[in-house]
């Protein structure tokens, strides 16, 4: 708790300082963000992303071989899955709705005319599924490429699983390495405040508020979309599904929360999102080790949001009338948009472009909320690493009666010395 309220109080001390060179000294700001801020931030973005690999590569291998049942493993991806798909279609209905009802694209000037945005290319759903085999396993690590490291870490534990006593010292060394890489966590950790601090002063000094002036209503929807779907949709996952108290939750979840606002990745906020799971909220090893790096892939919710009230939002703009059959597409894209989306700062917006593709929308209009995106992306991962949580929460609730023996197995594990 103690290191929650550090974090805490860095990010406000961050805000307020970014905010005042913002304002008062843009010029020192260059300065003082280069040499200071954003050297702090790389600092701490590094040293996470340095231990997400390994960490996530060492964790599944022995969450896998504790399941043993690749049946069972089978249930829990199901599991997962359904959860991921239908949180997110109801992230993307009920932002359409509140954009819809409250309308950011009809107050206000915007101009479109002169508009440009250079799509990017997005990697298509079908690829990113497909891909998920890796031909080259030393590729998959040396280039991160997360569902990938799922796919082999998850035979490699089946092999140990099956194999059994002939594999007993290659079990104990995979659990020695997650022991080691949840330790480093937790050193990396001390440091969350002061690259916390500069994360987000460098963010606020570098924004321009009058983009922000001119795109407040929008921000304003996107943020709401974002509360209605954390409290009621996490809230009532947490409270019916998983039987826990939602306000326990957001207490023990909070560093991850703070760590994933001020990265805006919720790849690199992962060994911090696992490590509260197995030791604050209690979810299993075997269960958070296959749910959470999943989900920090293919679950956004947050994203989804975004992506459904630009949507909206760039249709009002236009003078567009998007018709039920339309929004129906969109919430069907978006989801796969979503899912598709790189775990890395600001690739829902690439992915955004599918989306307005799909309801033939002009790309043009991603121009207009590039500017304060990045305020949005921060919260928005924040609810993306949430919901990996609350659904390895709701899974291991449903596995109880496995899970006392996936507890069982990683207790019986061969000890280190
Ligand atoms: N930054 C988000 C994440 O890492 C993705 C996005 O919406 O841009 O979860």
């Amino acid at each position: 708790m103690k290191l929650a309220k550090h974090i805490l109080i860095a990010l406000i001390l961050g805000a307020v300082a970014g905010l005042v060179m913002n304002l008062s000294m843009p010029n020192a700001f260059t300065s003082i963000d280069k040499y200071f801020l954003t050297p702090l931030g790389t600092i701490f973005i590094s040293l996470i992303k340095m231990l997400v690999v390994p960490l996530v590569f060492f964790s599944i291998v022995l969450g896998t071989a504790n399941i043993g049942d690749p049946k069972k493993l089978g249930k829990i991806g199901v599991k997962s899955i359904a959860f991921f798909l239908a949180t997110t279609a109801i992230a993307i209905t009920i932002a359409i709705i509140l954009a819809s009802i409250i309308k950011p694209g009809t107050v206000g000037t915007f101009n479109t005319e002169g508009l440009s945005y250079e799509s990017q290319e997005a990697p298509a759903v079908t690829d990113t599924l497909l891909g998920i085999i890796p031909t080259n396993p030393v590729a998959a690590f040396v280039e991160a490429n997360m569902l990938q490291i799922i796919f082999f870490s998850v035979f490699i534990g089946i092999a140990l699983a099956f194999l059994g006593d002939r594999v007993k010292s290659a079990l104990k060394v995979v659990d020695e390495a997650n022991e080691i890489m949840l330790y480093l966590v937790s050193l990396v950790m001390k440091f969350a405040p002061y690259g916390t601090f500069g994360l987000i002063a460098s963010a606020i000094g570098k924004q321009g508020f009058d983009a922000i002036k001119a795109m407040g209503l929008y921000m304003i929807v996107v943020l709401v979309a974002l509360i209605v779907h954390f409290v009621l949709v996490y809230g009532g996952a947490l409270k019916f599904l998983a039987k826990k108290n939602p306000i326990q939750f957001v207490k023990d979840f909070f560093p991850a929360m703070t760590v994933a606002f001020s990265t805006s990745s919720s790849g690199a906020t992962l060994p911090i999102s696992m490590k509260l799971a197995q030791t604050k909220l209690g979810v299993p090893k075997s269960i958070s080790s296959f749910v959470q790096p999943l989900g920090a892939t293919v679950n956004m919710d947050g994203t989804a949001i975004m992506q459904g009230v630009a949507t909206v939002f760039i249709a009002q703009v236009y003078g567009v009338n998007l018709t039920i059959t339309e929004l129906a597409i969109v919430v069907i894209i978006a989801v796969l948009a979503s899912i598709g989306t790189a775990a890395v700062p600001g690739a829902g917006l690439i992915m955004l472009a599918m989306v307005l593709n799909a309801v033939s929308l002009p790309v043009e209009g991603i121009a207009l909320i590039i500017g304060i995106d990045r305020i949005l992306d921060m919260a928005r991962t924040a609810v993306n690493v949430s919901g990996d949580a609350v659904c390895a929460m709701y899974v291991s609730q449903t596995e109880k009666g496995s899970e006392e023996q996936y507890t069982e197995n990683e207790k019986s594990l061969p000890q280190a010395q």
